[in-house]
């Protein structure tokens, strides 16, 4: 079997910023935004054929949609891999994984 160390999710390209030298172009008025059900059925895809290490939430900010992140996060600790996120909230803002319900 094949394992993977990383695996990315773009959840959204929505954005409390807008910056110029954006490689996703996300914004305030970005839409885009993965669902929980997709999800799903990719991770257990990805989770049978090659279960990642670490699984990174990114965007857009992905914190504008933490019930739905949290939702995908804990799919991913179910399988053993590890969360890292991806955010523009300051690092003393930022939660670390035992603070997420
Ligand atoms: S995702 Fe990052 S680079 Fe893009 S607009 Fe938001 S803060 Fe800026």
């Amino acid at each position: 079997m094949i394992s993977l160390k990383y695996v990315k999710l773009l959840l959204t390209y929505r954005c409390s910023s807008a910056c110029p030298h954006c490689i996703f172009n996300c914004s305030p008025r970005a839409e885009g935004l993965m669902d929980v059900k997709r999800f799903a059925g990719c991770w257990e895809e990805i989770s049978e054929s090659c279960p990642p290490d670490i699984f990174e939430v990114q965007g857009g900010e992905p914190m504008l949609y933490l019930d739905r992140v949290c939702l995908m996060v804990e799919l991913a600790r179910s399988g053993g891999a590890q969360e890292r996120w991806v955010t523009t909230l300051p690092r003393d803002q930022n939660l670390s994984a035992a603070e997420i319900p």
